[in-house]
């Protein structure tokens, strides 16, 4: 390796101390790091890029503006289906049960979610057999992860 101090010399270091270090930059790790540090624990976070968060335009939330025959049972037979049955029930129903509080604690922390009128804009994503993708004006993504 060749640094400022020629082939194989030191790299430049910086010690930080925390109780909890968090290895990655997407919006699991995030989330993760707000959790410890809700905890009370002092949180370091470690990454060298956001991984595929960025990308995140819309998630899907059974219910919330969309099709009124939605619901968390549908959304759980779209994933069984999108996953060829190889899916772990248990935790996609989990998922389905938990996304409209997730939307509400995104948008608590002050994510922007595009509505019309009072309900929320959806759009109808692949693999889901009603539109249930909500969804930033500038992005779900890059949102989540400056507000987290
Ligand atoms: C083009 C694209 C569009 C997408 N659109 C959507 C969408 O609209 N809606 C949706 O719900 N999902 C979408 N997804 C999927 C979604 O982006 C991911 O499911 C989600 O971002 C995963 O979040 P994460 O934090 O677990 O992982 P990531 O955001 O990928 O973060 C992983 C982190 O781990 C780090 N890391 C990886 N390996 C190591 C290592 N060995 N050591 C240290 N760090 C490491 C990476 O650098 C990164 O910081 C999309 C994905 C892509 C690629």
């Amino acid at each position: 390796m060749t640094g400022p101090d020629g082939p194989a010399g030191p790299l430049a270091a910086e010690v930080v101390t925390a109780d909890v270090v968090v290895l990655g930059g997407g919006v699991a790790a995030h989330r993760a790091a707000v959790a410890a540090g809700e905890a009370g624990a002092g949180v370091a976070m470690v990454y060298a890029g956001s991984g595929a968060s960025p990308k995140l335009i819309c998630f899907n939330v059974p219910v919330v503006g969309g099709d009124p025959r939605d619901s968390p049972a549908a959304y759980v037979e779209d994933m069984l289906r999108g996953g060829c049955g190889l899916n772990d029930r248990p935790l996609i129903e989990a998922l389905a049960a938990d996304t409209p509080a997730a939307l509400a604690e995104l948008e608590a922390i002050g994510v922007e979610f595009v509505r019309r009128g009072s309900a929320y804009a959806v759009r109808h994503l692949g693999g889901s057999t009603y539109p249930r993708g909500v969804f930033s004006p500038d992005g779900l993504g890059p949102s989540a992860i400056r507000q987290l």
